[in-house]
């Protein structure tokens, strides 16, 4: 399981588990990782901490 905003791996029974009203379901590593992207609406790829971000600087 990984985390749906930095890209980490989650180790079982630590993390979050959020689901949208859409049915989608998100994981996340910490509630740092929770708050960027439900409330201030960040996009991983943005942000340098993320795995998503380091994918695209290699590309
Ligand atoms: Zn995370």
């Amino acid at each position: 399981m990984k985390c749906s905003f930095c890209g980490l791996t989650i180790e079982k029974g630590t993390g979050k588990i959020f689901v949208r009203k859409s049915g989608k379901i998100l994981n996340f590593c910490s509630t740092k990782c929770e708050k960027n992207l439900l409330k201030l609406k960040r996009k991983p790829r943005v942000i340098k901490w993320t795995n998503q971000h380091r994918k695209e600087v290699k590309k």
